[in-house]
């Protein structure tokens, strides 16, 4: 499918995991894609030489999407070398371990900040273009936690991911009629660099499918909702059986 063809994608934190792979499967549809990272330029290069390998155009962009500042420096770096931002997947996130006794107000502030604040940073950035062209697709990568509550990620990532949701929603409200689509992906647990230390057999034993996500499988949810234009204001569960809706 190379839909995608005419269309640029920023996806943020996408130098591995989960935003890889929404990198790649972006790319392999046809979309030049912004490959957004913090501080691992290497990764984040290598994603982009696997895209180009493959005759796709992508470019690495670094930048803390927690910062106003970075932000908007991203995204003109972005549009002055690849065009306006027609997909926006707000993926780069983060998570703290803490106990209810040994979280702290900082520990809180900053799981708002890059996990929550940067999604409306980034999504306040690129909307004046993609309501200006009567296009857009925003997808927020939010989290099962913020639908069980359950730890060990902090009640301020909990807190985040459903602020995410909310989010989505009030973006969907205010833009259906103007092209652009908001939605979001709730992942189970995947295996990724965040999620390794988490993961053991009996975990495992207690998802229904029998195994951890991968990336690819939140990719497939996010391609299809970047290729539907009817569906906005969702939240696509891709979680291996563990909650049902
Ligand atoms: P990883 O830790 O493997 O990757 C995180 C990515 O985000 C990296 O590319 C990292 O780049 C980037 N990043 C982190 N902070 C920032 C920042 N402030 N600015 C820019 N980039 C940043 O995580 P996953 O792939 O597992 O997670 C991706 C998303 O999926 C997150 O939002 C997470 O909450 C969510 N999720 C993951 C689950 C899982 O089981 N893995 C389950 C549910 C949700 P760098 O290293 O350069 O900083």
């Amino acid at each position: 499918m190379f839909d995608l063809e005419n269309r640029v994608a920023l996806v943020t934190g996408s130098s591995r995991g989960i935003g890889e792979g929404v990198a790649l499967a972006l790319a392999e549809a046809g979309a030049a894609v912004a490959v957004n990272y913090r501080s691992r330029a290497a990764e984040a290069e290598a994603v982009v030489d696997t895209i180009k390998a493959v005759g796709g155009r992508a470019a690495a962009f670094r930048g803390d999407v927690s910062l106003h500042d970075d932000v908007q420096a991203m995204v003109r770096a972005i549009e002055e070398q690849l065009g306006s931002i027609d997909i926006l997947v707000n993926n780069a996130g983060m998570v703290m371990m803490r106990g209810l006794d040994n979280v702290t107000e900082e520990d809180f502030d900053r799981d708002l900040a890059v996990n929550l604040k940067s999604a409306f940073l980034c999504t306040q950035a690129v909307l004046p273009g993609m309501r200006a062209r009567n296009w857009g697709r925003v997808v927020f990568i939010s989290s099962i936690g913020a639908h069980t509550g359950n730890g060990p990620p902090s009640l301020g990532y909990v807190a985040s991911k459903a602020g995410l949701e909310g989010l989505m929603r009030g973006y969907a409200q205010r833009l259906a009629s103007e092209g652009v689509t908001a939605n979001a992906v709730a992942p189970g647990l995947i295996e990724t660099e965040m999620a390794k230390p988490l993961i053991n057999e009996n975990l495992i034993a207690h998802i229904p499918v029998g195994r951890a996500g991968q990336p690819e499988d939140i990719a497939l949810a996010v391609l299809m909702l970047v290729h539907n234009g009817y569906m906005t204001g969702q939240t696509i569960a891709v979680n291996g059986g563990v909650l049902l809706s």
